[in-house]
């Protein structure tokens, strides 16, 4: 899942960056609407966290501007307490939710949950691929009943790859949905994680869960081997 965080303040975008990327979302941070409606052109993120309060572009100039432009990415815009008319114009203007500042970051993130929910990529609960299950809200693995410890980007690798269990997943769509901007498009990135993901979850069982198809991507699911395939 990959999120564009637009906010101005340093303090309070690092805050929310660094809690969501604990919990294993790809975040990128755009200090201004401008730099928004940039990002926002480029890439195809699954959901934006917008302040309403930004110089220049205003946050609900931005979520029009991102609906004119076609974006169906979920908005969660933060206003302040006594900015009633914002949250209206906000809703109004193509923003899904909003949260009043201060907020408790479990709520952000339920509410985040709750927008991805609603636009249908995440599935609430369970995933299951094989003998191998994803308990999406509590991010715990297991395959055979075993736990299996993952990092968070780790985590984020799986679960991108359960949810399309079965059909081959390309890089570019695993870079843009999984990494932020800071990913190089030559770097060999993927290809490690792909490698410690099958350290962790296939070594030692009889069925590889993780296929490489070659030249096209990555596919989780226990197909047979094709001899012309690694
Ligand atoms: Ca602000």
């Amino acid at each position: 899942m990959r999120i564009l965080l637009v906010e101005d303040e340093p303090r309070m975008s690092g805050f929310i960056a660094r809690g969501l990327r604990e919990q294993a979302y790809a975040v990128d941070v755009a200090p201004d609407g401008e730099s928004a409606l940039e990002r926002a052109a480029s890439n195809d993120y699954d959901a934006v966290i917008l302040d309403v309060m930004l110089p220049g572009i205003s946050g609900i100039d931005v979520a029009r501007r991102l609906r004119a432009d076609g974006s169906d990415a979920p908005i969660l815009m933060l206003t302040a307490r006594d900015a009633i008319a914002d949250r209206i114009a906000g809703l109004d203007g193509g923003a899904d939710d909003y949260l009043i500042k201060p907020f408790d970051f479990g709520e952000l993130l339920a509410r985040l949950r709750a927008l991805l929910r609603r636009k249908g990529e995440v599935q609430p609960g369970m995933l299951t691929v094989a003998d191998l299950t994803l308990d999406t809200a509590k991010q715990d693995v297991r395959r055979a009943g075993k736990r299996i410890e993952l990092t968070a980007k780790e985590y984020a690798l799986l679960e991108f790859l359960a949810r399309r269990a079965g059909a081959v997943v390309g890089r570019a769509e695993i870079s843009e949905h999984v990494w932020d901007e800071t990913y190089e498009p030559f770097s060999n990135t993927i290809e490690v994680y792909i490698k410690r993901l099958r350290r962790k979850i296939d070594d030692g069982h009889a069925v590889p869960l993780i296929q490489t198809r070659r030249g096209a991507g990555y596919s989780l699911g226990c197909r047979p081997a094709d001899p012309s395939e690694d």
